[in-house]
């Protein structure tokens, strides 16, 4: 078969179409980004035969998946949350070489993290209750409906958890789904197609499409059977993907990328803002959500620093599966070279590069730990998205010009906030444009909050019932009483 072993786990690397493996006559490759000479496997790459495929798959599978009730679907979730929890040794043996994140960080948090997705979702559907009140004569139900086949689009970071995290609703709400992964990580998605499988979900429920976006992943938003489109990734895909969604009048949502803000107060634990501040660098930086630009108090900048810089000392560039290693390579070539780029065009900026700004070594993928004092504001380093190891260091005087500062970007996806004060806490939380914002803290992930971002962040929202909510369509129905 058209298998590979990849870190001692076979993986196919067809398509995964109406419950069977569709081989493809082209592929593409996809490299261990620790190793570029090593080719981990060839990937099936879709056209738009393969996009039709897959819709027709889930057109035809729709009305009997979506006629099962919460309970019956709920069985299925669980299910496919077992078989994540039992194979969670292969999935981040996959993960960490397809993408290079850290094994212990998959095999303890992202992967688990995978199955309480579908377990949410599952109980979630199951609870929901559909509101039901007497007025002017009539008795008055609001019922949520499936909406119909949905396509979901991934981003080359952390795509396993993301995938779970976006398929999960759509199914528990009785959407089938055409899953699209990102071309530069595409084998996890495909593992989770053989958990489906093996969960025995009736056929075409759940299909997996590799392949190029601008080729396959175009084709599928473009399909008018789609009904639903959710997103993740950059800004001018998401216009793209908006304008097929708009042409065939579908909901879609966006999640997009960010430029949040650590803002740390003089009257804030300050060795415990600066260790947050130094975890940005987890990841290469590659998170969407990392708290970029780091804006201090200008009193307490000595201090803050010292204790960044001994901080990030402390982290290990490493093989991903080696448990010292806290920095992991990034993605892919392109990908660093882009990072590159931001840092020669900052130094030629002015900008000053007071750390890293460098590979760790050439020729390779791991980027070192970066910090730049930029210019002033409008430095490119600080107003676009980098989605590297690389951190701005600003400082302000007073609570409003810390604050202004943190909202001067044209994203809004979150942000971080350090201060020992408990009303400055929620006076500045409630000021910083984010969908989400964290005080004292980063990550702390509740699956059933609602996530998404505000401006270029993206639009609209997903988690908890939010994202049961944009794979229903509500019908008002009324029936005349006595
Ligand atoms: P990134 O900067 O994270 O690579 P992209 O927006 O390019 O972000 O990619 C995110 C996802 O969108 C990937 O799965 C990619 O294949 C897909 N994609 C890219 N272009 C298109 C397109 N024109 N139509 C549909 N999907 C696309």
């Amino acid at each position: 078969s058209n298998r590979f072993n990849v870190n001692g786990v076979m993986v196919s690397g067809e398509h995964f179409i109406n419950g069977e493996r569709v081989p493809s006559p082209n592929t593409f490759e996809t490299r261990s980004p620790m190793d570029w000479d090593i080719l981990l496997a060839n990937v099936a790459r879709g056209d738009k035969s393969t996009a039709k495929l897959a819709v027709d798959a889930a057109t035809e599978a729709f009305p009997a998946w979506a006629a099962l009730s919460p309970d019956q679907r709920s069985v299925y979730l669980h299910r496919l949350a077992d078989l994540i929890e039992e194979y969670k040794e292969d999935i981040a043996n996959v993960e960490c070489s397809d993408m290079a994140m850290l094994f212990e960080s998959l095999r303890l948090r992202l992967v688990p993290r995978g199955a309480t997705n579908f377990r949410n979702y599952a109980d979630l559907a199951t609870e929901h209750e559909e509101r039901v009140w007497h007025s002017k004569g009539t008795l008055n139900r609001v019922i949520r409906m499936p909406a119909g086949p949905a396509v979901i689009i991934t981003p080359w970071n952390a795509p396993f958890m993301l995938s779970t995290w976006k398929c999960a609703p759509a199914l528990a709400a009785g959407n089938t789904v055409i899953l699209k992964p990102a071309e530069w990580s595409p084998l996890s998605a495909s593992l989770l197609a053989d958990l489906i499988a093996k969960a025995n979900f009736p056929k075409g429920v759940f299909n997996v499409v590799q392949g190029l976006g601008s080729e396959v992943g175009n084709a599928l938003v473009n399909d008018p059977r789609v009904k639903r489109i959710s997103f993740t990734g950059s800004v001018p895909t998401s216009r793209i993907i908006g304008k097929a969604a708009a042409e065939n009048i579908v909901p879609f949502t966006a999640e997009l990328g960010g430029k949040s803000c650590l803002l740390v107060f003089a009257d804030a634990d300050i060795e415990a803002a600066a260790k947050k501040a130094a975890g940005q660098f987890d990841d290469s930086g590659q998170v969407c959500m990392a708290g970029t630009r780091l804006i201090v108090e200008e009193s307490v900048k000595a201090e803050f620093l010292a204790h960044f810089h001994r901080f990030t000392d402390q982290h290990v560039m490493g093989d991903s599966r080696d448990t010292k290693t806290t920095i992991s390579a990034m993605i892919h070539p392109i990908h660093i070279a882009r990072v590159e780029s931001f840092v020669q065009r900052a130094r030629a900026n002015g900008d000053t590069v007071v750390r890293g700004g460098k590979r760790f070594i050439e020729g390779k993928l791991w980027y070192e730990p970066t910090l730049i004092e930029p210019k002033n504001n409008d430095s490119e380093v600080v107003q676009s998205e980098i989605f590297g190891p690389v951190l701005t260091f600003q400082t302000f005087a007073t609570e409003d010009e810390g604050v202004a500062l943190a909202n001067s970007t044209i994203f809004g996806l979150s942000g971080i906030v350090y201060t020992g004060n408990k009303e400055r806490a929620e006076r500045v939380g409630r000021q910083i444009r984010g969908g989400t914002v964290w005080v004292n803290t980063f990550l702390v992930r509740d699956l059933t909050a609602p996530f998404g971002g505000i401006g270029h962040s993206g639009l609209g929202r997903e988690g908890g019932h939010y994202a049961l909510e944009f794979h229903s369509d509500l019908k008002m129905l009324q029936i005349l009483e006595g």
